[in-house]
């Protein structure tokens, strides 16, 4: 290795840039450089997963040690009942799989300090978990969240990306490898760590159908090394690049004092769809029963078929039993219908709406999503068939539109309700309008007029919302008038009923849509019935736009006092912006 000017060795940056460079230059883009091994090499250790979410555990309970571990199951599901909806067998058997796996291992630790050889004698059936579920159902979600409790590295991969070699596509042990990396190249820590493997039953060998792979149980064999018990070696020995690295941190003096890692205490948790194994179940669920013939036949519920599914099932399915011995705790994963869809939403921690409120925060506009929102956005995600991911998609695709036109424009709220969902496009339509009038700022303090002289003579205090300054915009076009006149016009008699209201309710703040300008009588007439049957409560509550946003009522500074403005004056301090 050539060193530079001043004696010194290459960066792992510059070695992998030049490799890069070498690679291209005599084998053009079909020979891609893999950087995503070694710790220094790779790109940023929290790199996002298969999802786009960032997983770092190791971060948030850094200074928790894993050999403190003293949860008990229980503990473990209230966490998870924070972020997971349903699921409840799922969180139930994780946790105390977890509990057992965790405890196990630090008894293990504890007796390895005073009788070494007892420790290494004693045996135990590791608990690795299988997870039948659909996508999208909350699997990772639940793995996840237990990794960063717990405060250990979590790895996960899809198995449809391994080979047996490891010539094509990726390395099984590369899993355990990327375990140290989340450790930040703690291995101790990383030997205790979670490896997630989605997508098994796609390395099922039998049936020769579309994805089943021949190599499957090639994978199978080696994914049953590293769930046992072996030594991988921190260093792919097929990766030049990582190879280089050993070199350059040996030249350092910095090397790594392990060249292996244990995958004794490594926790596997693996899960796949299994599209088709009901009928294997069902299948022997019926033969067992006829064979006592004309005996009670067991009937078996078909949405709770896989909950029955046994080992010899998945050897049927297509697994090494070996394979299947490995995986003793097995649990399924409930479908997601479209109220579960609706409580994730409303309820998890780690809810969607979140967000979408801090993206168009961001932006200096505050969302607020309605109830019936929720519930369309929920109907519309569970056609997806996608589970929760749905939502995800259906969220996008409604208000990507929203979030590109409205940043920068006078709309400082966005209320999402169910005829936004139900119609995007002339929901967007009317916000424009009212973004061009609110910004319209001779219209804006026309309005701002007509309002203060109303609060100065009734005590009531008008907001207009943005499609009602919109609609006043629409109707004095019409009509060839100003502002002024026309809400002095429209709203000769308001008062009346806004004061029975007031004295119902005590409310003196009207949130005026745009239907309060189109027909204020009618509008109001409501308001009014509904304040004799609710007195006390301001009527108007659900849609007032919430404190601060800029349709608030910022009259309430405005001194009685205040002399009649100019009703031609374009800037007004008051009202919209
Ligand atoms: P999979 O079952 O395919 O592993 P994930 O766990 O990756 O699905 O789910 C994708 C996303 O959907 C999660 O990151 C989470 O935001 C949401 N999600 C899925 N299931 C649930 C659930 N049961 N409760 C709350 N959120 C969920």
């Amino acid at each position: 290795m050539s060193k530079d000017d001043d004696g010194n060795l290459p960066t792992p940056e510059e070695i992998t840039r030049k490799l890069s460079d070498f690679m291209k230059a005599n084998f053009g883009d079909s020979v891609s450089f893999s950087s995503s091994v070694m710790p220094g090499f790779g790109p940023t250790p929290d790199t996002p997963d298969d999802d786009g979410e960032r997983v770092d555990p190791v971060e948030e309970n850094r200074d928790r040690n894993i050999f403190d571990f003293d949860y008990h199951p229980r503990d473990i599901k209230s966490h998870l009942d924070r972020y997971v909806i349903r699921q409840e067998e799922a969180k139930k058997v994780l946790s105390i799989a977890v509990c057992d796996h965790y405890n196990h291992a630090k008894y293990l630790r504890r007796l390895a300090k005073s009788d070494p050889e007892k420790a290494r004698q004693i045996e135990f059936a590791k608990q690795n978990v299988l997870i039948v579920g659909p996508t999208g159902v909350g699997k990772t979600y639940l793995v996840k969240h237990i990794a960063e409790l717990i405060g250990v590295p979590f790895v996960k991969a899809d198995a449809t990306k391994f080979s047996e070699t490891g010539y094509v596509g990726a390395d099984v042990d590369d899993l355990v490898r990327e375990l140290v990396r989340k450790a930040d190249g703690d291995v101790e820590l990383a030997e205790y760590g979670i490896v997630y493997i989605d997508e098994i039953d796609k390395i099922a060998t039998q049936g020769n159908m579309l994805g089943r792979d021949v190599s499957g149980r090639g994978v199978q064999t080696t994914m049953l090394k590293l769930m046992e018990e072996t030594e991988v070696n921190l260093r792919n020995p097929n990766d030049i690049q990582s190879q280089m690295q050993a070199m350059f941190e040996m030249s350092k003096g910095r090397g790594s004092k392990r060249s292996t890692i244990n995958t004794r205490h490594i926790l596997f948790i693996v899960s796949g769809a299994f599209g088709g194994l009901e009928k294997i179940v069902n299948r022997r669920t019926r033969q067992g029963a006829i064979g006592f013939a004309g005996e009670a036949r067991e009937v078996v519920d078909e949405a709770h078929l896989l909950e029955r599914a046994e080992t010899q099932d998945f050897i049927e399915f297509g697994f090494e039993a070996e394979f299947v011995g490995r995986l003793p705790v097995r649990v399924v994963c409930e479908h997601l219908e479209a109220d579960d869809l609706y409580d994730i939403m409303k309820s998890s921690e780690g809810s969607l709406i979140r967000q979408y409120e801090r993206e168009f925060e961001a932006f200096g506009i505050k969302v607020d999503f309605r109830d019936d929102a929720l519930h369309r956005i929920a109907e519309k995600a569970a056609e997806e068939k996608t589970g929760a991911r749905g939502l995800l998609t259906v969220c996008e695709r409604l208000l990507r539109d929203f979030k590109f036109d409205l940043p920068g424009t006078a709309i400082s709220e966005l209320v999402i309700d169910g005829d936004l969902v139900a119609d995007p496009k002339a929901a967007l339509g009317k916000l424009r309008e009212a973004a061009g009038a609110v910004g319209d700022t001779k219209l804006v303090g026309e309005i701002n007029s007509f309002r203060r002289q109303f609060a100065e003579e009734h005590g009531i205090r008008l907001v207009f919302e943005p499609d009602a300054v919109a609609a006043i915009n629409e109707a004095c076009g019409e009509q060839n008038v100003n502002a002024l006149q026309f809400c002095h016009e429209r709203f000769r008699d308001f008062q009346f009923g806004a004061k029975l209201i007031q004295k119902n309710t005590g409310q003196d703040s009207f949130s005026l849509p745009r239907e309060a300008i189109e027909d204020p009588d009618r509008w109001l007439s409501n308001l009014v019935v509904a304040s004799y049957g609710d007195r006390g409560k301001p009527v108007t509550a659900p849609d007032s736009p919430p404190e601060g946003s800029a349709f608030t009522d910022d009259l309430a500074d405005t001194p009685p006092a205040t002399p009649e403005p100019d009703p031609d004056e374009t800037r007004d301090s008051g009202g919209f912006a």
